[in-house]
């Protein structure tokens, strides 16, 4: 769906989800190395997401002066499932409080809801968690990053109670009705490669998703290839929009990353 784009265009693309402190990436110099990278292949930004208080040092550790890189924290749903008792989650929670106050912060998540993980943690417990989580949002003042997955009922019952100040649905899995109810709470609707594999839901989705709230991303290193890689494939996403809004390539492209800047409130 690349049809007449140059294919050694770079387009600037601003990841802003990925996790760099992940277990994955920690051998020195190996971050600097992907971002260099990841740069070449057009990366002009990028938000850290969180996923529990125990990476809140590595996550600190990869911002650096000449990076445009920002932070998310929160309690993923997979860390409140894997926590050991209750009592884990409540000061998992106390934590994430003062981390909001750490450098870098933009915004709360990733939070949700994850049916996958409902044997571990059931759907209405991770609710009344994700319901503390929105509540911390809203008193801080933070757009939030959610994580949605076969919960999505759920999900919209806890952000219609309590409606965050912005922010993504990350990884957005569809179906494209569901993009218009998500976008009128004032979130948006990230898309990320796997889209390009199911082109008329990708067009539903784009047609369904109102101007300046669809986002692209990586999840990086979401399948343990280098972030160089998974832009490359983010950018034939954003050729595919631009033809699908019947709009040219690189105007899409800049409109993309201002709206990512927009969602996290970036100056
Ligand atoms: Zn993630």
């Amino acid at each position: 769906m690349t049809g007449g784009v140059d294919a050694a265009l770079t387009l600037p693309i601003f990841d802003h989800h990925v996790h760099l402190d992940d277990p994955s990436l920690t051998a020195p110099g190996q971050l600097a190395l992907q971002w260099r990278a990841a740069a070449a292949a057009g990366l002009c930004g990028a938000i850290t997401a969180g996923y529990g208080p125990e990476r809140d040092a590595d996550a600190i550790a990869a911002l650096a002066p000449d990076r445009p890189l920002w932070r998310a924290v929160g309690l993923h749903p997979w860390w409140l499932a894997a926590a050991a008792s209750d009592e884990a989650r409540h000061a998992g929670l106390q934590q994430l409080e003062r981390q909001l106050e750490g450098p870098g912060v933009v915004a709360l998540g990733e939070i949700g809801l994850d049916a996958l993980r409902k044997q571990a943690l059931p759907i209405v417990e991770q609710r009344r968690w994700m319901a503390r989580s929105l509540a911390m949002a809203r008193a801080h003042n933070l757009p939030v990053v959610l994580h949605v997955v076969r919960a999505i009922g759920h999900a919209l019952e806890e952000l219609r109670a309590c409606p965050p100040p912005g922010g993504v649905v990350h990884r957005f899995g569809g179906p494209a009705e569901l993009a218009p109810a998500l976008c009128a709470l004032g979130l948006s609707v990230s898309l990320d490669p796997s889209w390009l594999r199911r082109p008329d839901k990708l067009a539903a989705v784009v047609r369904a998703t109102p101007a300046g709230r669809l986002l692209v991303e990586t999840d990086w290193p979401l399948d343990d290839r280098p972030w160089a890689a998974a832009l490359h494939e983010v950018r034939e996403l954003v050729c595919a929009i631009a033809e699908l809004r019947g709009e040219p390539v690189a105007a899409m492209a800049a409109r993309l990353v201002e709206d990512a800047r927009a969602c996290y409130r970036l100056a």
